[in-house]
């Protein structure tokens, strides 16, 4: 529920009779363009709406019907911009993340990351801990990969971005200085993980469940909003449908669906929604133009020898002609890349 005021100095008069009615509630003062409007979250039965649009400081209330709250667009009509060090994701920015599915050795990284930093990538990804079908497959390197991530990031300057699997490891991940915790496609519906990270202050890139609806999608990242934690970022990896030719199937609509529906930004994985190298760059563009606030795209040096996810890896040479492109259709979309 949203109430706006008639003068920005009742605030505390309105929150006392809202406090009586129920005082197990949330209530956060947003700023909307030059006004202030108090963000009602919680359970509001008891709350008697009719009779707090009788106060005479409150000018109008709204009642957000959609179960997602703080994630809604009428919750909060402006674009959300989530600062993490020099950069952003989110506003007129394109923001492009970038390297390998996992973290496979010092050399392996810093060479990638040096190649990407030079073409011009804002944020490195690299997955240390990871999510495999098979048991029996590369698990990730564990705590070294988030040493090495530490050390690309000394190097290039760019901040991290890896996956966080289970809430067991997030005090590691903190330790370490991740500075974004991804939430993989399989565990977007695992609250108890979604609440961990929603009582922290880091950046989270929230990607959609492969079998999940926008809406499942926002209340996922409402979970993390609901505990304090607003800086979330989505990221549409692809749905899997009927279709096997690519690994996924890419729902560009999601990013007008969730322009419209809510403030927080949100991004493109074309690698995991096509599984193909060579449909990446297309993708990317497309995703630009429809109006993402950025990409998130696997490279790597030897994409034959990589321990996952080869096939839809680009070579360092392929991802620059990527970024040269995407700095053109950037501008078509009212978007700047990074500097
Ligand atoms: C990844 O980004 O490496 C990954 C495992 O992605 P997803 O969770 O979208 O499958
Ligand atoms: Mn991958």
């Amino acid at each position: 529920m949203l109430i706006r005021l008639k003068d920005v100095n009742s605030r505390n008069l309105v929150k006392d009779e809202i406090m009586s009615m129920e005082s197990n509630l949330e209530i956060q003062e947003i700023r909307q363009n030059k006004s202030i409007e108090l963000g009602i979250t919680g359970n509001l039965s008891k709350i008697d709406v009719e009779k707090l649009r009788k106060n005479r400081n409150v000018e109008n209330i709204i009642e957000i019907k959609e179960a997602f709250k703080k994630a809604n667009r009428i919750y909060k009509n402006e674009d959300s911009i989530i600062k993490i060090g020099n950069k952003q994701i989110g506003g007129n920015k394109l923001s492009v993340i970038a390297g390998p599915c996992a973290v496979e050795s010092r050399e392996q990284l810093m060479n990638i990351s040096k190649e990407i930093v030079k073409s011009g990538a804002d944020f490195l990804r690299g997955g240390a801990f990871k999510p495999r079908t098979s048991p029996y497959s590369f698990q990730g390197m564990g705590e070294e990969g988030l040493k090495l991530l530490n050390e690309a990031k000394k190097v290039t300057g760019m901040p991290i971005v890896t996956e966080l699997m289970s809430a067991d490891l997030l005090d590691l991940f903190i330790k370490h200085d991740v500075d974004v915790l991804q939430i993989g496609a399989r565990n977007m519906q695992n609250f108890d993980l979604l609440k961990a990270v929603g009582k922290t202050n880091k950046p989270i890139m929230l990607k959609r469940g492969m079998a999940s609806t926008i809406k499942e999608f926002l209340m996922a990242a409402e979970y993390i909003m609901a505990q304090g934690n607003e800086n979330v970022i989505l990221c549409e990896r692809g749905i899997r449908t009927f279709e096997d030719y690519t690994r996924n199937t890419l729902d560009l609509s999601s990013i007008l669906a969730i322009k419209k529906l809510s403030h927080l930004p949100i991004i493109i994985d074309p690698s995991h929604a096509t599984g193909k190298w060579w449909m990446v760059k297309e993708m990317a563009k497309a995703a630009v133009v429809v109006g993402a606030d950025g990409i998130m795209v696997e490279v790597h040096n030897k994409p034959e020898e990589a321990m996952s996810d080869g096939p839809q890896s680009l070579l360092p040479r392929k991802f620059d002609e990527m970024m040269r492109e995407l700095e053109v259709i950037a501008n078509v979309s009212n978007k700047q890349m990074q500097v």
